[in-house]
């Protein structure tokens, strides 16, 4: 199985094994170390444009901030989501302090807000964390 990420310095679209967790996953061109969690790629705004606009699986983004403690309570939901669905979604977090422009385009207006992408249109979104199944559930209706 695979997922797909930006990478941070050149923004170009990796193809990610997650077969094999343990190594840490570099930019196929550069060489920059590509930031994963679990999973979860951290991306930045142009990285999150490349990313919806190049990916052949559905784009889960999760908009967040340092700052906000569900948030924070919610990522390792996430994180365990991405292991469970990995190969059917390209799972992506946004840190919406460090990159304000990276949510601004979809009028985010609180956080957590997560949003699903295919074929560079957003296809639903969703305000507040949930939990695991809640969000799983979610992630699932309509998709095939
Ligand atoms: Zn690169």
């Amino acid at each position: 199985m695979e997922t797909y990420a930006p990478c941070p310095s050149c923004h170009r679209l990796n193809r990610i094994s997650i077969d094999s967790e343990a190594r840490k996953p570099v930019c196929g061109v550069c060489k920059t170390g590509i930031p994963m969690h679990s999973q979860v790629v951290e991306v930045d705004a142009v990285g999150l444009q490349k990313l919806i606009r190049k990916s052949p699986l559905p784009v889960v983004v999760d908009f967040w901030a340092p700052w906000c403690g569900p948030c924070r309570m919610f990522a390792p939901t996430f994180e365990q989501a991405s292991r469970d669905l990995g190969g059917r979604f390209v799972f992506a977090k946004l840190n919406t302090e460090a990159h304000p422009e990276g949510a601004a385009p979809f009028g985010i207006r609180s956080i957590p807000t997560l949003m699903v992408f295919e074929n560079g249109n957003e296809k639903k979104r969703q305000s507040g964390a949930a939990p695991l199944d809640a969000f799983k559930a979610w992630l699932a209706q309509g998709s095939v």
